[in-house]
């Protein structure tokens, strides 16, 4: 090990990812769609390499883990009763005045860690917000929306006919 204390910037940690292969901004060549990643050739290879190191530690060199590897769409049941439709969404506000976006429950957070933000409702969340006076960090505005709750599910519709009941997850 060195002690070489030069640093890298992010800009040339990513130029050299994507030089030499290792991962790109999802389909870049048409435009782009914000937070997907392609891997190229090396990026595949180091990806595979940390999935079969995860996978050896904590499924084989464990007891009673099994591996399951399901359909990625199914019911809207299993996804109801595993919790992920009613808890799968992050409590979103923006600030009206730089329309700057931010998690209501960080927020409050980075203005006093000691709030259990986390266990309060979207109406609690605001009210600590406003009763507290929360600043926009960006604008340092106290101008913000009301809380919406930004789904993490993507849905999507199987079958040919595009209506409610064929909607998935
Ligand atoms: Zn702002």
């Amino acid at each position: 090990m060195s002690n070489d204390k030069r640093t890298v910037s992010m800009e040339r940690i990513v130029t050299f990812c994507k030089t030499r292969g290792f991962v790109y901004p999802g389909s870049e060549v048409y435009g782009g769609v914000a937070n997907t990643w392609d891997y190229g050739p090396l990026g595949t290879k180091i990806k595979n390499n940390l999935k079969d190191a995860w996978r050896k530690r904590f499924i084989q060199q464990r007891k009673n883990s099994y591996e399951l590897d399901s359909a990625i769409f199914m019911h809207p049941t299993v996804w109801e009763a595993s919790g992920h439709t009613e808890n799968f969404s992050d409590p979103l506000l923006d600030c009206k005045e730089c329309k700057t976006r931010y998690r209501a429950d960080t927020l409050i957070n980075s203005f006093d860690s000691s709030i259990a933000s986390d266990s309060l409702s979207k109406e609690e969340m605001l009210q600590v917000i406003k009763s507290k006076e929360i600043k926009c960090p960006s604008c340092g505005a106290c101008n913000f929306t009301d809380i919406r709750e930004f789904n993490l599910m993507f849905e999507t519709h199987s079958g040919v006919i595009d209506n409610n009941k064929s909607l998935i997850y």
